[in-house]
């Protein structure tokens, strides 16, 4: 098979939650420094379609794309790291795999055969590892394998790896296996064996491990690396630890240390540079080294996990560099704000973001928090379901509109200041129907949104399906919150303000997705300095 793109495959073994996603960003990262065109997919061995449909409380956050897929968690830390744009072919599940399967068989396109798993479902594997490759915009494309090797689920992927690597033919693909080398306190030792046998699982399917990348929390000492080489079948410079770092932004330089970029490009027979990381390190140096600190509360329903606001926590850490201050983000449940205990919650805090969401547990402590904040003039920042959240508060503390509500939380609420869009009150699919993905919006020259982004046409991503009623609109300006930002097409409101307050801004869409390193978001980074500027002046 003639191929240009070079593939690198990325397992893991032993257990889940090693950071397979950070190891494989970081390997981009470093491809890309060197001037290789580098992207990342992800494959997800679970049935539903996207993770739009799972709880974030199990999956963590859903990543949102350009192109409006709803995607896997890992995809944000791909663009955070590459400052490229993914899409939906750079994240597939096994649902999405059978769906394809399915429809073409229902199609006849089988001609009378029998549709199997292999080599029906692991062809459209293979397929949907090379969309990105044959585009022709990329050289080497990192295919990271979700699960743990040994799982039933994975056992299709796995085998479509194996035929890729044989059909792609050597120097052109390369499997490097994720794994943890745990250490017994008892015995003050590191162990090997579940890395080999997690090698020897993977290549029970007839796949040799090419690379190692071992996770530990201590040193890996010479004599380990030597046995894990010899009992793995890898070259001794194969064996690359991966130690415990304090920040995931230290990962790639962990690795350049490893020399993990050198021996994946010698693998690949592509010539090896030294990667110009300066702007990462200039961005790290920044994030080690802040002047001052601000706390800014995160005011939502699934603070309990990180994983649930991942977006959000990293373009903290991105616009607390660019301001050179560190961001302490202080998680406030809001089932247990209320407007009694709201000054005691909230009174100390630099700023306050109001969280995405859905559903009706926790937001009348969310309209609870924006009351508070507005009234004592603490910047806030409201996305999504937040902005829903300030748009009804006003609405019954200053228009004095006492039921004003969302219809997603009270269909017959006598004022709906947000209601179904329009084109979704036909929709009863619940997966991949939102408004998703990017949309223009025209921002008001003068306003807060207006100078910061420094532009009058902005693209931002959207994932809901209620909405400003712009019913309200002229009542709801007239009263002091104004719509900043409309969709040029249809007027939706996308943006709302209160000019006479320090820093008050609401968002219809998600900034979040669009932080990266190389690029904090505006937004954000205005945020942080508006909470500097009020931690100076009180
Ligand atoms: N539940 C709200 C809607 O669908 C907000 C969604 C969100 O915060 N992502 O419009």
């Amino acid at each position: 098979m003639a191929t240009t793109t070079k593939y690198i495959f990325v397992t893991g073994g032993v257990t889940s939650s090693l950071g397979k996603g950070i190891i494989a960003a970081s390997l981009a990262k470093l491809l890309q420094a060197q001037g290789y065109r580098t992207t990342i997919q992800k494959l997800d061995p679970y049935i539903n379609i996207d993770p739009g449909t799972l709880n974030p409380y199990e999956h963590g956050e859903c990543y949102v794309t350009d192109d409006g897929a709803e995607t896997d968690l890992d995809l944000g830390h791909y663009e955070r790291f590459l400052n490229v744009p993914t899409s939906q072919a750079n994240n597939v599940t096994t649902g999405r795999i059978y769906q394809s399967v399915i429809e073409k068989e229902r199609r006849g396109e089988f001609l009378g055969k029998t549709v199997q798993v292999i080599p029906h479902i692991t062809d459209e594997i293979k397929h949907r590892i090379q969309i990105l490759g044959n585009s022709g915009d990329y050289d080497i494309v990192i295919t990271e394998i979700g699960g743990t090797v040994g799982d039933i689920e994975s056992l299709p992927y796995i085998e479509a790896v194996r035929q890729l690597k044989w059909d792609l033919g050597e120097h052109n693909a390369l499997v490097i296996h994720l794994t943890l080398i745990p250490y017994l306190s008892a015995a003050g030792e590191l162990k090997t064996k579940p890395t080999q046998h997690s090698v020897k699982t993977l290549m029970e399917s007839g796949v040799q491990a090419n690379i190692l990348v071992c996770r530990t929390e201590h040193e890996l000492p010479e004599e380990l690396r030597d046995k894990l080489a010899r009992f793995c079948n890898v070259t001794k410079e194969s064996v690359i630890q991966s130690i415990d770092a304090s920040t995931i932004y230290d990962v790639p330089n962990l690795m350049l240390e490893q020399g993990l970029d050198t021996i994946v490009l010698k693998k690949l027979d592509l010539e090896s540079n030294t990667p110009n990381l300066d702007q990462w390190n200039a961005f790290l140096k920044r994030h080690k080294n802040p002047n001052s600190e601000v706390t800014i509360g995160l005011i939502g329903k699934y603070v309990e996990l990180q994983d649930s606001y991942k977006s959000i926590l990293e373009s903290f850490i991105h616009a607390g560099a660019e301001n050179e201050v560190k961001v302490n983000v202080e998680s406030v449940h809001s089932e247990y704000l209320n407007g009694d205990n709201a000054k005691a919650m909230l009174s100390h805090l630099d700023g306050v973001l109001v969280a995405p969401g859905f559903g009706e547990r926790g937001i009348e402590g969310k309209i609870d928090a924006v009351r508070y904040v507005r009234e004592n003039n603490i910047p806030f920042l409201g996305i999504c379901l937040g902005m829903q959240m300030a748009v009804i508060e006003f609405s019954r503390n200053v228009l004095g509109l006492e039921d004003a509500n969302s219809t997603e939380m009270n269909a017959n609420t006598k004022h709906p200041v947000i209601d179904l869009m329009e084109a979704q009150k036909t929709i009863t699919d619940k997966g991949g129907t939102m408004r998703l993905g990017a949309w223009d919006c025209k921002l008001t020259p003068d306003s807060i949104v207006g100078k910061l982004y420094n532009t009058e046409i902005i693209k931002e991503r959207h994932r809901h399906r209620y909405e400003f009623n712009s019913d309200y609109k002229t009542q709801i300006e007239a009263k002091g919150m104004l719509a900043t930002g409309l969709n040029p097409e249809t007027n939706l409101v996308e943006i709302v303000e209160i000019p006479s307050h320090p820093w008050f801004v609401g968002v219809q869409y998600h900034p979040e997705y669009k932080s990266t390193v190389a690029k904090p978001h505006p937004l954000f980074i205005a945020f942080v300095a508006a909470a500097l500027k009020h931690k100076k002046n009180n």
